[in-house]
């Protein structure tokens, strides 16, 4: 017998996490799509978890189906978490925002990092099914490298790698990194529960 696709809306606006999330959840049961419309939520939480059930539920809000949300960021031991949540607008561009955290690390002896990423699944009405966290620890480098990936990875040393994950291909990133730690978990909850 055929097995039914469960279908779920991801709640990005982004066509290349999408992609990132069809190849970490190939040969899975589930189909991805982006929201219709207008998707523009509101990312006004303080936490990662709060900030991806807004997502989510801005995606039932514009496709009226089950959603999938992530949020995520670095979190640097040295600045007390930061820039966490605020990752994406730590400074207006991304080479700025490198500049600033090594910058604000110039002195730190402990360069201990991760990223963090809160997945949250919501049904056609909003409210919350799962929630899965996945992390990824590594520490920030002195100067960047690599030309991969996007955002921090070219500061971010993955502990026991040895090199940045701009510095890492696609497919070696998709094994190791926060997001797919926490998309393993959600796939296997889907799988086995709805
Ligand atoms: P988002 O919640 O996935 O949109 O991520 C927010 C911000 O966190 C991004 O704009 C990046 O600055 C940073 N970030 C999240 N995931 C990664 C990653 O895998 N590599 C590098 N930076 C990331």
């Amino acid at each position: 017998m055929e097995n039914k696709k469960i279908k779920i809306v991801l709640a990005t606006g982004n066509p290349h996490k999408l992609q990132e999330i069809k190849d970490i959840t190939k040969g899975s049961n589930i189909e991805f799509s982006l929201p219709d419309g207008d998707f523009n939520p509101n990312e006004n939480g303080t936490t990662f978890e709060e900030n991806s059930l807004i997502k989510a539920r801005e995606a039932v809000r514009v496709s009226h189906c089950m959603s999938l949300a992530d949020d995520s960021g670095l979190c640097v031991e040295a600045l007390d978490g930061a820039p966490g949540i605020h990752s994406a607008r730590y400074a207006p561009t991304q080479q700025e925002r490198i500049d600033k955290l090594l910058k604000n690390l110039t002195r730190a002896v402990n360069r201990k990092a991760k990223f963090v990423c809160a997945m949250t699944l919501v049904d056609g009405e909003g409210n919350l099914i799962h929630r899965e966290i996945g992390e990824c620890h590594g520490e920030i480098a002195k100067e960047q490298s690599g030309s991969n990936g996007f955002g921090y990875d070219p500061v971010f040393i993955v502990d026991g790698y040895g090199k940045t994950m701009a510095q890492m291909s696609e497919k070696q990133k998709n094994t190791l990194s926060h997001r797919a730690k926490a998309m393993k978990k959600m796939v296997k909850y889907i799988e086995e529960s709805l």
